[in-house]
């Protein structure tokens, strides 16, 4: 391709809504452009890179045995009812409606869809097992687009549905995925983990994210410093023996004392000098199981996915203060589980204080010497803190949690009948008998993954693509078109190398030097080939790979033939 024709318009500067260096980069580098918030339109640039990382999925989705289709975005209501997803959803799904008034959706994801379409065409446990996947656009009404491609609300994505006859058999496929995913971010050359994840309401251990890890990730990850022991922070258990064994003080008799002002677990304990470990904290929630009360010692937050999860909500929210107010007689900030009419649920962490500090269900006032059993009932003890770095790992015995930052660019999830009993999606079993489907889900966001590459891969210049995901893999320069023995030459090289069956960018526009290899550095092609009137003379180029500082001189002839080593050996340490 020549630069002169491509429509590649890079900038000097980032839009100031670009808070990610990926963000930035892909609008420099004249990727993408914002058509409305989280919508994009992707320039020839960036849609090769999206084309390349769609490839890769493709060729190993494919070898793993999956079959692609396309479904519709356009899904009628009448699906998502059936499944029960049209009410609980929320805001995210974007209703809308035909001509004749009838309801539709975008798709966000397609369970629905799916499980409808094979539940018309299966009949027996003969024709099963079965992958189908696609690579389309899926809308998703997002509260917080951001970060370009990271996080839109129309974006690419991979999604595969497997249909199974026997829970043993969606295991096998799960660990096919499971392998695949592997693979995929292996050949895009990022650095990444698989960690278990939430289920959610269908529960189990078959449920693990990709995570790229990155600084600039939306997710926490918790990660053994010993064994191989990875979970999102949303999921990740903490290790509860020991926690039982309480401190030596005696118990002390409640005392009630007056803090003016004092709400937060800093405040309260400065002013009454004490540490945030011998606090309680009482939040209250609100849930689709009524209002409820969750406690934990004051140097650690509450895990609202466990507290749901013990709970067995469908959806969890802090209590407003109106409700705050209705339940405690105080505003909030001085709540206490002592006289509390709701239950009360305690993290493990409760365990081990002895004459705590709690609100005092009263403004202006704490209650001293609390303690457990003696002064409130706890109607269940449970895992409901978020991990921090240093806890002991939950499965070994010596290991300490640490925590990264990750973009979260797979899921694998293992759905069970969820989807085929609510939309009566069976088969015959071996017996004749009528059973539903087994299924299995697993997702790949393509542009996140392309923008996940660009936060591992850059410098204070711009990009530094991978080979796997380069939108070209030579960039050369003509450093002046205007003398014929350049341009020449490069026309040559050029030719000899789109022969050689590489993909070449060609600046040969009549811009100075400066511009066209600041350029260079932006866009991030893996090779760059100078060809200047100096070293011409001498009959050679000059190559320099854009994550290497030093460059070297290449005759004319070897061109082909370096360019082509180059790409293999970059191929092997990227
Ligand atoms: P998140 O927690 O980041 O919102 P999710 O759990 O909702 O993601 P899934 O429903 O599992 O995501 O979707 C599968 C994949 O699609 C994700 O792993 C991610 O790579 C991608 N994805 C999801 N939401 C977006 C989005 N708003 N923009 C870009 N990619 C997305
Ligand atoms: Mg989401």
């Amino acid at each position: 391709m020549r630069f002169s024709k491509m429509f590649l318009p890079t900038l000097k500067d980032a839009p100031s809504d670009a808070e990610v260096i990926s963000h930035r980069l892909m609008v420099r580098a004249g990727m993408i452009r914002k058509v409305a918030s989280g919508i994009y339109n992707y320039l020839p640039l960036g849609l090769r890179v999206i084309r390349k990382v769609e490839n890769i999925v493709r060729e190993e989705m494919n070898r793993a045995g999956a079959q692609e289709v396309s479904m519709p975005m356009v899904i009628p209501s009448e699906l998502w009812q059936e499944s029960g997803r049209w009410d609980v959803y929320g805001k995210e799904l974007l209703r809308i409606k035909d001509r004749h008034q009838r309801g539709f959706c975008l798709g966000p994801t397609h369970e629905e869809v799916i499980t409808d379409m094979v539940r018309r065409e299966i009949r027996s446990y003969r024709e099963l097992p079965i992958n189908l996947y696609q690579i389309q656009t899926k809308f998703r009404d997002e509260i917080r687009p951001r970060f370009g491609l990271m996080r839109g609300r129309e974006f690419i994505m991979k999604d595969a549905y497997s249909f199974h006859a026997t829970e043993e058999d969606a295991e096998k496929e799960y660990q096919n995925m499971y392998d695949t995913y592997c693979r995929i971010f292996e050949r895009c050359g990022l650095k990444f983990r698989a960690v278990e994840a939430e289920t959610g309401p269908i529960g189990g251990r078959f449920s693990h994210e990709f995570m790229v890890l990155a600084a600039t990730g939306e997710d926490s990850i918790a990660s053994c410093s010993k064994c191989n022991y990875a979970a999102n922070v949303e999921r990740a258990e903490t290790k509860i023996e020991g926690l039982g064994v309480k401190g030596q003080e005696e118990k002390r008799p409640l005392e009630k004392i007056s803090t003016p002002g004092m709400k937060t677990v800093d405040e309260v304990s400065k002013f009454l000098k004490t540490i945030p470990q011998k606090l309680i904290k009482t939040l209250i929630y609100n849930s689709d199981k009524g209002v409820v009360a969750a406690l934990v010692r004051g140097d650690y937050e509450i895990n609202e996915t466990k507290l749901k999860r013990t709970l067995d909500a469908e959806w969890l929210n802090l209590a407003d203060e109106e409700t705050v107010r209705k339940i405690t007689n105080a505003p909030s900030g001085f709540a206490g589980p002592v006289g509390l009419p709701t239950k009360i649920f305690a993290d493990y962490s409760i365990q081990t204080v002895v004459n705590a500090v709690t609100g005092a269900n009263e403004a202006d006032a704490h209650l001293v010497n609390v303690n457990p059993d003696l002064n409130f009932t706890v109607s269940s003890f449970g895992d409901l803190r978020m991990v921090v770095a240093g806890d002991l790992c939950p499965r070994c015995t010596d290991g300490k949690l640490e925590i990264f930052r990750g973009i979260e660019v797979g899921h694998v999830f293992k759905l069970g009948t969820k989807y085929s009993e609510a939309m009566n999606a069976s088969f015959l079993n071996e017996k004749g008998e009528e059973k539903p489907l087994i299924m299995g889900c697993y997702g790949i966001g393509i542009g996140r993954t392309a923008a996940a590459s660009i936060e591992q891969n850059h410098d204070e210049h711009g990009i530094l693509w991978p080979m796997a995901l380069a939108p070209f893999q030579v960039h050369l320069i003509p450093v002046n078109v205007k003398d014929k023995a350049t341009l020449d030459a490069a026309e040559n090289i050029y030719t000899n190398l789109l022969n050689a069956g590489l993909d070449v960018l060609m600046d040969d526009r009549d811009e100075r030097a400066g511009i066209k290899f600041n350029d260079a550095d932006i866009i991030g092609i893996p090779i760059r080939l100078t060809i200047g009137n100096k070293t011409l003379k001498e009959n050679r180029v000059e190559l320099k790979m854009r994550n290497r500082q030093e460059a070297s001189l290449v005759k004319l002839d070897d061109v082909a033939k370096r360019v082509r080593i180059e790409a293999r050996q970059f191929w092997n340490i990227s």
